[in-house]
């Protein structure tokens, strides 16, 4: 990774190596942070450059808030405040395509679970490129089900994007990573299928798609939600349904989709072979419905770019 020059941080914009906490914070001992994961790109309409676009800003700093709400965290800033720090980040960074992180957390000030600890925040923003590797949008990557099952229900809250939830994402990455494969996915405490480390699944049956519901201890990723829509807008039915592991081995076809993954297809799973072993062609209709977005061959009739420069 390279590290971008300049970061947003508690309302100014600083220097990278002025954008720093106390080794006491309390996030850093408990965990007790939320954040997001966003992705600018540069835009075309009719071939023509249309600027760049933050996609789903205002749905994932909205997110950020329901993530702060449910572990009773308050928000020093406001949607529209940071939606405008994430802004400011990319330009005065020179950034069109980037991927950026606003994080909130609690700092300093009290210790000890119960504490009323103020919220910091911050918003960051670099440039990454596909997140499971070069080529894998493309190639696909060999994925295995992980020994690590995710949160039970009322236990870690898996609707929150909480830095503490993600142990459980390092675990089961980790692990696959160890064992030779790109990714990991993990079932839930009831053994149906839940998602990836880091991102949501879709399965393709007889030209349906099939995804796990948000009662699988998932995150309701923001990627899936488009894809479910882009979907039924182009008339391809969308099934959100408990699935039990070895369905991940029969279907037709298998992707993972978050922000950061973006729409990686997945070629096997735990040494099987899915499809053609290739990605598959509802899989690569998906991928166009979703990069069209931003090539302009996808018209967004969602309002879900939104301007750079606004
Ligand atoms: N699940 C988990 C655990 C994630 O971390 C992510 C990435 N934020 C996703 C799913 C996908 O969510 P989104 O499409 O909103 O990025």
């Amino acid at each position: 990774m390279q590290y971008p020059e300049w970061i947003w941080h508690n309302g100014a914009i600083k220097r990278w190596e002025d954008a720093t906490t106390h080794v006491m914070a309390h996030a850093l001992h408990y965990g007790s942070s939320v954040f997001e994961g966003i992705r600018s790109y540069d835009t075309f309409i009719d071939g023509r450059p249309n600027g760049a676009a933050i996609f789903r800003l205002t749905d994932h700093n909205t997110r950020l808030y329901a993530s702060a709400k449910i572990y009773d965290m308050p928000m020093p800033y406001s949607v529209a405040e940071i939606n405008a720090a994430c802004r400011e980040v990319i330009r005065r960074n020179g950034f069109s395509k980037a991927y950026l992180r606003p994080f909130a957390f609690r700092g300093l000030g009290g210790f000890g679970l119960s504490a009323d600890t103020p919220v910091d925040m911050s918003v960051a923003a670099w440039l990454m490129g596909p997140y499971l590797g070069p080529g894998v949008l493309e190639t696909g990557i060999d994925a295995c089900v992980s020994s690590w099952q995710r949160f039970a229900p009322n236990t870690i809250p898996a609707g929150a994007k909480a830095g503490g939830n993600y142990l459980s994402g390092q675990l089961v990455a980790r692990e696959a990573r160890r064992l030779g494969f790109g990714e990991g996915i993990a079932l839930a405490s009831t053994g149906l299928l839940s998602e990836g480390a880091g991102e949501n699944l879709f399965l393709v049956f007889d030209g349906a798609l099939h995804t796990t519901p948000v009662s699988a201890a998932l995150l309701n990723g923001i990627t899936r939600n488009s894809i479910i829509r882009l979907a039924r807008d182009a008339g391809i039915e969308v099934v959100e349904r408990d699935l039990p592991r070895e369905y991940l081995y029969l279907c037709d076809e298998l992707f993972m989709c978050g922000t950061a993954a973006e729409i990686t297809p997945i070629r096997s799973v735990d040494g099987r072979q899915i499809g053609a072993g290739k990605p598959g062609p509802l899989t690569q209709r998906i991928q166009s419905l979703f990069f069209g977005l931003f090539d302009g061959s996808t018209p967004d009739k969602y309002g879900w770019l939104e301007p750079l420069d606004a």
